[in-house]
């Protein structure tokens, strides 16, 4: 990869979970972890236990905007990170069966 690309990317990283962390602060993030449900598995989680997950990871170009952040549990948010795409995509719909 191009070293100045690289250092770009890693510029817009770095941005980006800045403003990541602004989002976090904000009354709109407050109210939507109020609400105690994770996005993916809809389980209720205690507001402090909620976390903030890209749908498009910021390593994959996703930006910090409201319409791309979502409350998370930490199980799915470390299964997010763990598996592979596919394999997301699998866990997401076991999870959606089972309602
Ligand atoms: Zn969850």
């Amino acid at each position: 990869m191009d070293p100045i690309n690289f250092h770009i990317e890693i510029e817009q990283i770095r941005k980006e979970k800045d403003r990541a962390r602004l989002l976090r602060a904000t009354q709109w993030w407050k109210r939507k972890i109020a609400k105690g449900i994770c996005y993916y598995c809809k389980n209720p989680v205690k507001p402090k236990d909620l976390t903030m997950d890209h749908i498009v990871p910021v390593s994959r170009g996703g930006l910090s905007t409201k319409g791309n952040v979502v409350p998370t549990c930490k199980t799915c948010n470390n299964k997010k990170k763990q598996l592979l795409p596919m394999e997301w995509d699998q866990y997401l719909k076991q999870i959606s069966e089972k309602e």
